[in-house]
């Protein structure tokens, strides 16, 4: 029996589907619900609810694999809409072990508290921005010093990250069958003073970015829709982790097909 876990948002059409994926499930001789220990992690509601289900599930996300049904649109983690339950659950008890796999963001933060380091996994991005006056850090890749860096913000995303608020601050659109990540800044300040590349980064696997705010800041550091605060920050280490997140794939949508029914909508041939 493969064990299956459904995490829902709050929203009518996301219970009621819920609800019926329940029932199936009940019904089904191959599969069985474990919300504690699950194999397969079925998402319903939209992009959002599946980096949820994502971090609720992160102390065991190597261990399982994530579908994601849209209750809105279709989105960029969920290939199934809220009328394919029937087919859906024929795919899970057919499943063979069948997955797609994503770099994750590995976050490291240490504190000027000089207590012990924090460690976060996000799946589309983490960013380091100040409310309250401009952020001001030094950035490092690699250990070497890159820029010092002047204003709201910067966004460091996973490929498949790439298409959420990194897209907004003006970063490229990645592909996550490449293993990098990218930094984009969010309204620098560029003046005599003060300079930036201006432009995205992308890293490959070897390398990695140090990110250094000035002392006396008061950062916000978010992880996908967390926000991590209360100690004040002394570095963010950013690599592209060991772990991959996987989907189970049981149909194939192609990334560029996505992005552009998303972005630009349905085109004719
Ligand atoms: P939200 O503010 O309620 O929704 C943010 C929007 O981003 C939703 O429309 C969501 O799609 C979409 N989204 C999430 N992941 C995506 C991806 N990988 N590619 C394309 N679109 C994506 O917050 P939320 O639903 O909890 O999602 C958190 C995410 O919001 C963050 O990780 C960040 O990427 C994004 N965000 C974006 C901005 C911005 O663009 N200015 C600002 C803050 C946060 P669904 O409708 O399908 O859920």
């Amino acid at each position: 029996m493969m064990r299956v876990a459904i995490y829902s948002n709050l929203v009518q059409l996301s219970n009621n589907v819920a609800e019926r994926l329940k029932a199936e499930i009940d019904q089904s001789e191959k599969l069985v619900l474990d919300s504690l220990n699950p194999e397969i992690v079925i998402s319903v509601g939209g992009d959002g609810t599946l980096l949820s289900a994502f971090h609720h599930y992160a102390d065991i996300s190597d261990r399982i694999r994530l579908v994601g049904i849209h209750t809105g649109h279709l989105g960029f983690y969920t290939d199934w809409r809220d009328y394919e339950v029937d087919e859906l659950i024929a795919s899970l008890e057919n499943d063979n072990g069948q997955s797609e796999t994503y770099p994750l963001l590995d976050i490291t933060i240490n504190y000027r508290d000089g207590g012990s380091a924090d460690h976060a996994l996000a799946l589309n991005e983490s960013t380091i921005k100040q409310v309250s006056g401009t952020l001001t850090a030094d950035v490092y890749i690699k250990d070497q010093k890159f820029e010092s860096f002047r204003g709201d913000g910067l966004c460091i995303s996973t490929p498949s990250g790439s298409t959420a608020y990194n897209k907004s601050v003006g970063g490229a659109i990645i592909n996550p069958a490449l293993n990098a990540l990218q930094i984009s800044e969010i309204s620098s300040i560029n003046n005599r003073v003060f300079r930036t590349l201006g432009s995205p980064i992308i890293i490959p696997p070897e390398e990695w970015v140090r990110i250094v705010p000035e002392e006396g800041g008061q950062p916000v550091l978010t992880c996908d829709q967390q926000v991590i605060s209360g100690r004040p920050i002394k570095t963010i280490e950013y690599r592209i982790a060991k772990q991959r997140v996987a989907f189970a794939q049981y149909r194939h949508t192609h990334f560029w097909q996505r992005v552009s029914n998303s972005f630009i909508g349905v085109q004719d041939d």
